[in-house]
Parts: structure tokens; C-alpha cells; sequence
């Protein structure tokens, strides 16, 4: 994909106002995202969490996890 259908996709899409970790919630399953948050609520350690969903097949990195759930994510301010 180039740059310029890359910026498209997220202008369209309004990604540009939401975390890679909101945006890998969104294309979880219902079963997944269920486990995801349930991690975050209870305090599963960022490491541990991204570890889990990148083995599934995901690609998140902690500090995306971590800025989610300490809310200095650029996704909270929509809330
Ligand atoms: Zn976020």
C-alpha cells in the first residue's frame, strides 16, 4: 500500500484519532476482545497481554497497551 492510500484509509476511516490498541480491539473477534479487556481490568501486565496477542497473530506492542490503559492514549480524549 502506498503512503498516499494509507493516509486516505485513515482519514476516511478516522483512525488517526484512535490508539493501535483501540484499533486492534475493533478487529478482535467477540471472544478475544472479551479476554483483551479482561486483562486490562485485571491488571495483567502490558508484556504479558501483548505477548499473549501476538502469539494469536497480532501485532500490538506493550507501550501501546500501556498508554491505553494509563489513558494517555490518544483515544481517550473521544471519550
Ligand atoms: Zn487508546
Amino acid at each position: 500500500m502506498s503512503l498516499e492510500e494509507s493516509i486516505e484509509e485513515f482519514r476516511y476511516k478516522g483512525n488517526a484519532s484512535i490508539c493501535p490498541f483501540a484499533k486492534l480491539l475493533n478487529t478482535l473477534n467477540e471472544a478475544d476482545k472479551k479476554a483483551a479487556l479482561k486483562a486490562i481490568e485485571k491488571n495483567i501486565p502490558d508484556v504479558t497481554l501483548a505477548s499473549a496477542l501476538r502469539k494469536e497473530g497480532y501485532k500490538i506492542a506493550e507501550i501501546s497497551i500501556s498508554q491505553h490503559r494509563k489513558k494517555l492514549c490518544r483515544c481517550q480524549n473521544n471519550e
